[in-house]
């Protein structure tokens, strides 16, 4: 339907993490705003992050201070606004004297100049250094500080190789980042912008001093019209082809696609805590835990030119995690221990760096106000999302002067509305007033929703209340819940993006669960299934 008396303050493109949280933002200021998203909330770069609100230690060693020093101060903001979603994990990096780099970073050159001795090295003494920066550049409250660890004794030493007798440990935090993106959309609707999940931009003029967008239903083809004062460019991978072929924009600005892939194996070590791992090129690779059962690890750095070509894990990327993990490991871990793997590309500004690992990781805004104001963005990360959002708004801010001034710092995001260390009290509340949840139940529905699971559970009194079970304690009732609130239409959005229970499910259980959401009106071909992925 086409509505040309309606007119948005910002019409944004794209429901990734910057699309949505610049929504939030914007909503909460009392602009009125209309997002499009051409798949899924979070369906593209923003759910197949390694799901870290980090400081980046290693982008130390490319003098990035700016973004280090915002994205460390940012962590522990963002783990009180969401502290179901997110949560302190402490990484151990394992250290050896005899370790050799192609680091090609301009802290290892500058090392090799003036101590040409330890060129290809990097010593404990500049490790040390690296985490006494990275524990003091952002401030800390609630996290712990850099640690030095005997890894023949310590626990964490265990799954290692011998010869890893020294580690150091220091902290970062862990995030659901498909659900971030979705708690920031909703959020943003409370407030009463207009999200419009599965509907692509086809192109947008100025007319006047208004933008004129025409969008279309990305599944059935209808088509709208909306006018807007100020149009906002948070296209992630397509930042380049909307301004382009959408927008008929030129500039000189270029995005970088770099592609980063992750396996998911069976639960490596049986601790909480993440590895750092440094590879002989120089990269690191992490090992993460992940959903209780399974250990994450990754990333690559490939580059794709393309954004419309699906990124995937290759076989060269497989192969290549599994054997920087297998220098570490006792035990070694084979593509029989793979389970599911997965891949995003990195919409990086193109700085002309040599390197996809050295492109920059920070973010850049592009403001074009030659007639109605057009904001672009580039870059960026999971945990700089929110000081983007309140950066884009300042550089709209002289177009809109009625609008708010900063306020997301620390405002809860739905359901995250207790304390920060109060996930296990939580749980353990609500297993108090829904006997009928086993721990691991009520457990995962406090991280999945926070305060909010209990208004999902509302009178239930057994779990057959709860209606059909479609395995790995997926009800109708939570179902309900994800299509009703969290703008869930198909199984893959529910079992790998809103949850991770595509991990638990059998293809039959995950058929089954297609077959019902399509005869509630929604539904749409299962794509993945866990340990059947293609790669
Ligand atoms: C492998 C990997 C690991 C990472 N790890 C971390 C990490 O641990 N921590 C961290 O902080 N950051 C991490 N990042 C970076 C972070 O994930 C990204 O910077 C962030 O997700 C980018 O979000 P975005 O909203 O810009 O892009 P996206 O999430 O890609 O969103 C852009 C959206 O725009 C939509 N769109 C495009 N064209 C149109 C159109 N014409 N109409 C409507 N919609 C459109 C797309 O469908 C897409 O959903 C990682 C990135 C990768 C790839």
């Amino acid at each position: 339907m086409t509505d040309r008396n309606t007119i948005s303050d910002l019409f944004i493109i794209g429901g990734g993490i910057n699309g949505c949280g610049i929504a939030r933002d914007a909503a909460g200021r009392g602009l009125s705003v209309t997002l499009a998203e051409q798949g899924d909330l979070g369906g593209a770069t923003s759910s197949a992050s390694t799901k870290l609100f980090h400081g980046g230690l290693r982008y130390l060693e490319y003098f990035e201070f700016r973004l280090v020093r915002e994205a460390l101060q940012e962590r522990e903001t963002l783990l009180r606004a969401m502290p179901h979603i997110s949560w302190p994990m402490r990484f151990v990096l394992p250290w050896q004297a005899g370790m050799r780099f192609d680091a090609q970073t301009p802290a290892a050159r500058l090392l090799g100049r003036v101590m040409p001795w330890a060129r290809g090295r990097r010593p404990a003494w500049m490790i040390r250094l690296g985490l006494f920066l990275y524990d003091h550049l952002g401030g800390r409250k609630i996290l712990p500080g850099t640690a030095t660890l005997d890894l023949s004794r310590a626990p964490e030493g265990a799954p290692l190789a011998d010869g890893f007798a020294r580690g150091f440990e220091y902290s970062d935090c862990w995030v659901d980042d498909a659900r971030l993106v979705v708690l920031n959309a909703r959020d943003a609707q409370a407030r009463g912008a207009r999200i419009l999940p599965r509907t692509r931009v086809i192109s947008a003029r100025r007319a006047g001093d208004l933008w004129q967008v025409e969008t279309e239903d990305s599944e059935t083809g209808p088509r709208e019209t909306h006018m807007a004062r100020a149009l906002v460019n948070a296209a992630g991978p397509w930042a380049g082809t909307v301004l382009q072929d959408r927008l008929g924009v030129q500039t000189p600005d270029r995005v970088r696609l770099v592609r980063g892939s992750h396996i998911v194996t069976r639960r490596l070590f049986d601790h909480d805590k993440a590895y750092i791992l440094q590879g002989p090129d120089g990269r690191v690779v992490f090992a993460l835990p992940y959903e209780n059962d399974f250990t994450l690890i990754g990333t690559t750095d490939a580059e794709q030119a393309d954004p419309d070509q699906p990124p995937r894990c290759s076989l060269a990327e497989r192969r290549y995690l599994l054997e920087f993990v297998n220098r570490y490991l006792r035990q070694p871990v084979s593509d029989d221990d793979v389970v599911w793997s997965f891949a995003g590309l990195r919409p990086l500004y193109d700085d002309g760096a040599a390197s996809a690992s050295a492109a920059t990781r920070d973010y850049v805004l592009r403001l074009d106000a030659d007639g109605a104001p057009l904001l672009s963005v580039f870059g960026g990360k999971i945990t700089t999302y929110r000081r983007l959002a309140q950066s884009a708004l300042a550089r709209l801010a002289p177009h809109f002067p009625g609008a708010g001034g900063d306020w997301t710092a620390g405002v809860p995001l739905p359901g995250g509305d207790f304390p920060v260390d109060g996930q296990a009290a939580l749980a353990a509340d609500l297993y108090t007033r829904y006997p009928f949840l086993s721990a691991a139940w009520a457990d995962r529905l406090v991280r999945t929703y926070g305060t909010e699971a209990a208004d999902l559970l509302g009178r239930a009194r057994s779990a057959a209340d709860l209606g059909r079970d479609f395995g790995a304690t997926l009800t109708e009732a939570e179902l309900r819940w994800l299509m009703r609130r969290e703008y869930a239409r198909t199984a893959d959005d529910v079992l790998w993006r809103r949850t991770k229970l595509g991990l638990r499910l059998s293809r039959s259980q995950a058929m089954a669960l297609d077959a019902w959401m399509t005869a509630q009106g929604a539904g749409a071909p299962v794509q993945h299934v866990a340990g059947q992925v293609a790669i």
